[in-house]
């Protein structure tokens, strides 16, 4: 048995401890929010709520299709039924697909508290430093408190706050240095006073500032009243609008808002921002090693498997295998 440390409660960091435990290992998860889902997120506000991360997963590999069949068997996921339009300069254009869209059900992150239940996990407790000791691993966090020590730690966060975290001298360096950097991106999400009347639950935006309009409110295990939308912005403008003002990125999301429809917009009772410095890799490419056995150090997350939900949960799963392969032999 061996005892791992995994930095990040995100998809990829929950799957992989969950993995580990079940095979025998004992983990513990260091977590810098207080909650767990990092980009799976939902935040709850007096009387809705609305997902201003991840929208929906979709599913390609099998493997991630039986582990879903499990969550949805869980009742911690459900299948959306939503086609979404495509809005461009010439209007709404019908863009009918056979995609499934599953989300977390009644929150994004669903999955993740599930997988999370018994497991060893330290919210609010950012590590700041890892410290080689003898052949084993001590962390540090922001305020002086240090953990451990683990024979391996594994590191989920996001490309750029894992490559702060990665100890001089590791192999993983270079490729980790070549790999793309993540964008950001922001989120609004308004409470309508009445019934919008849009017709579709949601569009891909080809044009301006916003790249993404749902209906939060449509989305299975949520309150239908009051209507909520959400918009995201692209990387370019959000990263041009680092410090933008809630009224402008509630105006952009009207004026995106407006063009689903004929009708006036009824009146924004509530809404709220979030910023995503880490949004998105916005690549496609793989870390073909994400596991430097000389250092006992391993890399999962999004980003080094594409950067989608699916991504997040096939590097957790892969490195798990890994690891568990790596501690049979030795
Ligand atoms: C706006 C937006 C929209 C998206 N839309 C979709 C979509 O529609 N479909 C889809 O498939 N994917 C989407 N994604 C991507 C999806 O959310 C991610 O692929 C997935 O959630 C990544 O999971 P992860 O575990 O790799 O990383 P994360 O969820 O980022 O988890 C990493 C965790 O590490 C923690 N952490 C970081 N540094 C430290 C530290 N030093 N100490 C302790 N903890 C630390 C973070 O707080 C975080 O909880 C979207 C993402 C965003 C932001």
């Amino acid at each position: 048995m061996a005892v791992f440390a995994v930095v990040g409660a995100g998809l990829a960091g929950m799957t992989l401890a969950r993995k580990l435990e079940q095979a025998g290992h004992r983990c513990q998860v260091f977590e810098k929010s207080r909650g767990r889902g990092g980009r799976l997120a939902t935040r709850r506000r007096e009387g809705w709520q609305a997902d201003h991360g991840a929208q929906y997963f979709t599913v390609r590999d099998p493997d991630f299709q039986r582990e879903v069949d499990h969550w949805l068997a869980l009742g911690w996921v459900a299948p959306w039924p939503v086609t979404p339009v495509v809005l461009t300069r010439d209007g709404v254009q019908p863009s009918p697909d056979e995609q499934i869209r599953y989300v977390g059900v009644p929150t994004m992150n669903a999955m993740v508290q599930g997988m999370s239940e018994g497991l060893d996990l330290f919210t609010k407790t950012r590590v700041d430093r890892l410290e080689r000791v003898g052949s084993q691993w001590r962390l540090w966090d922001d305020q002086g408190e240090h953990y451990g020590q683990f024979d391996a730690v594994v590191l989920t966060a996001p490309l750029a706050q894992s490559l702060a975290l990665l100890p001089p001298g590791s192999q993983l360096e270079v490729p980790l240095r070549s790999n793309a950097g993540m964008l950001p991106a922001w989120a609004m999400a308004v409470a309508f006073s009445e019934p919008t009347g849009i017709e579709a639950d949601a569009a891909f935006v080809k044009e301006g500032v916003v790249n993404w309009l749902a209906r939060d409110s449509s989305k299975p295990g949520r309150n239908k009243k009051p209507e909520v939308w959400v918009a995201h912005f692209t990387a370019q403008w959000s990263a041009n609008h680092l410090d933008t003002s809630d009224s402008l990125l509630e105006q952009q999301c009207l004026a995106a808002l407006r063009r689903l429809t004929e009708h006036d917009l009824p009146t924004v009772v509530d809404r709220f921002k979030h910023r995503w410095l880490y949004a998105r890799s916005g690549s496609a490419e793989t870390l073909s090693a994400p596991f430097d056995a000389n250092l006992n150090i391993g890399l999962a997350g999004d980003w080094t498997q594409g950067d989608r939900m699916e991504g997040a949960w096939r590097s957790g799963n892969g490195l798990a295998r890994t690891l568990i392969e790596h501690w049979a032999e030795s």
